[in-house]
């Protein structure tokens, strides 16, 4: 009888099992059921194991630099846009097709490892930075969610601009610059601080056309205008000094402390990456320069990637806040990184940025996602047409010193045909690219045959 009734409560027991797993797949089912529908935003259309990479292709946009702008085409209509760095060439991107195509553009990281090899500093960053772009384009249009979801939570809504103001060497007329941009609701400031602007002034510069002592008080005068023009409340930043040495640049950077600025841009401008010498790798002088002023130090708009370009300036604590360009950083997975990596030391981010509204929201979608960020850059709110390079993002996009980080899918940005078209430097809208097929540049590849010797040590040739 035990055993009887033993296997009559296991029999209860278990009904009473089926009978609760029975209402859990009857619930789930529903749940599954919600969310095939149109309201999860899931793209219908794709299949997304079996997306494939088929083509890639640019236009290159004539604005205050050229915008280089790429689109990567997939064999289920959906496509991405991205955008290599202003005023570099859409080159960069394109000698990536034979490594991208047959590829699925859903595994992100992936296919950005193995492009990081192809990637450097300055413009050559551009490349790898326009292709993380439009991957996560096409990733947000295929599982229905804007950029910034892809990686990460939004801290923001809007994103804080800072722009790029006209230098004038009449200090009242570059003050009044800066009213107006005040008036137009920017809350942050950058002015240009050459030393050029002071360059024929008497005793000015040195043989060298650094600024001597008497110069920098003349420097001074056009901080102080506009100090005056926008308070001392707001933050003001300062960039392109010029070619500086250490030496020099600690002589300016204690000149400016009186006027608190945010950041002095770029300043050790000798002896680094090429001509322009704004991509500096030397991070013992920053720590130097660092170590002598009080006044915030800023560098990185022309580095690339944490490891290779910024790891070394956040490690040794060489600067105040890192300037990474997304289009020249690494996109938007890549940035993020690194503004975490130099959050986590202590280390503030701007956004440098200065290209068309696609990389424009591809940068934003990045910035919303950082836990601590000063302002982005914009070098466009005085080109009237430049907002209707694109559709998608309200209008004007940046809008009292502020961008809105958009919901729609990817990166929320279509571009404006008609418009891009009166606006092209050379070459066609997204012309086909067949000189970019095979592979230019690469690391090793098999293919022979091989003149080889057998085990034998006889001369063999393998296939
Ligand atoms: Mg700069």
């Amino acid at each position: 009888m035990p055993y009887c009734n033993e296997k009559q409560v296991s029999r209860r027991k278990l009904m009473a099992r089926t009978a609760a797993l029975a209402s859990f797949f009857k619930f789930t089912e529903t749940r599954a059921g919600a969310q095939s529908g149109a309201q999860a935003g899931f793209n219908r259309n794709s299949a997304p194991s079996q997306l494939r990479i088929t083509d890639m292709r640019a236009v290159l946009v004539a604005s205050n630099y050229d915008y280089p702008i790429i689109r990567i085409d997939t064999n289920q209509g959906v496509y991405g846009l991205g955008e290599a760095r202003d005023a570099g060439r859409e080159g960069t991107a394109l000698v990536l097709k034979p490594h991208l195509a047959g590829r699925n553009p859903l595994s992100i990281e992936p296919i950005l490892d193995s492009l990081r090899i192809f990637s450097n500093h300055q413009r050559m960053g551009g490349g790898y930075s326009a292709v993380d772009m439009a991957l996560h384009d096409i990733a947000g249009k295929v599982y229905g969610v804007p950029a910034w979801r892809l990686i990460g939570s939004k801290y923001r809504d809007r994103i804080r601009i800072y722009c790029d103001t006209t230098e004038s060497k009449d200090p009242g007329i570059y003050a009044e610059r800066f009213k107006r941009r005040k008036q137009m609701g920017f809350t942050f400031f950058k002015m240009d601080l050459g030393t050029r602007l002071v360059a024929d002034k008497p005793d000015a510069v040195n043989d060298r056309r650094v600024a001597t002592q008497k110069g920098l008080e003349y420097m001074c005068e056009y901080i102080q205008a506009v100090r005056d023009a926008i308070g001392w409340e707001a933050p003001l930043a300062a960039d392109h000094f010029g070619p500086l040495t250490v030496n020099d640049s600690i002589r300016y950077a204690r000149a400016f402390e009186k006027y608190n600025l945010a950041w002095a841009e770029d300043m050790i401008q000798v002896g680094h990456l090429g001509p322009g010498g704004d991509a500096p790798k030397d991070w013992r002088g920053y720590k130097e320069l660092k170590e002598a002023t009080t006044t915030p130090i800023a560098t990185g708009e022309s580095l690339f990637g944490l490891e290779e370009g910024f790891k070394d300036l956040i490690d040794h604590r060489a600067i105040d806040v890192i300037h990474p360009d997304p289009l020249t950083a690494g996109g938007i997975r890549e940035t993020r990184r690194i503004a975490d990596y130099a959050s986590m030391n202590g280390v503030e981010t701007a956004i440098h940025f200065a290209g068309s509204p696609v990389g424009c929201m591809a940068s934003v979608h990045m910035a919303a996602t950082l836990k601590d960020m000063l302002a982005m850059e914009n070098h466009a709110v005085d080109i009237p047409w430049w907002g209707d390079l694109a559709a998608g993002p309200s209008k004007p996009i940046v809008n009292s010193g502020y961008i809105s980080v958009p919901d729609a899918p990817g990166l929320g940005v279509e571009l404006n045909e008609d418009v891009v078209k009166q606006h092209i430097r050379k070459g066609g809208y997204f012309s086909p690219t067949p000189q970019y097929d095979d592979y230019i540049l690469d690391r090793f590849r098999t293919g022979g045959p091989y003149p080889h010797l057998d085990e034998n040590g006889k001369p063999v040739v393998r296939q």
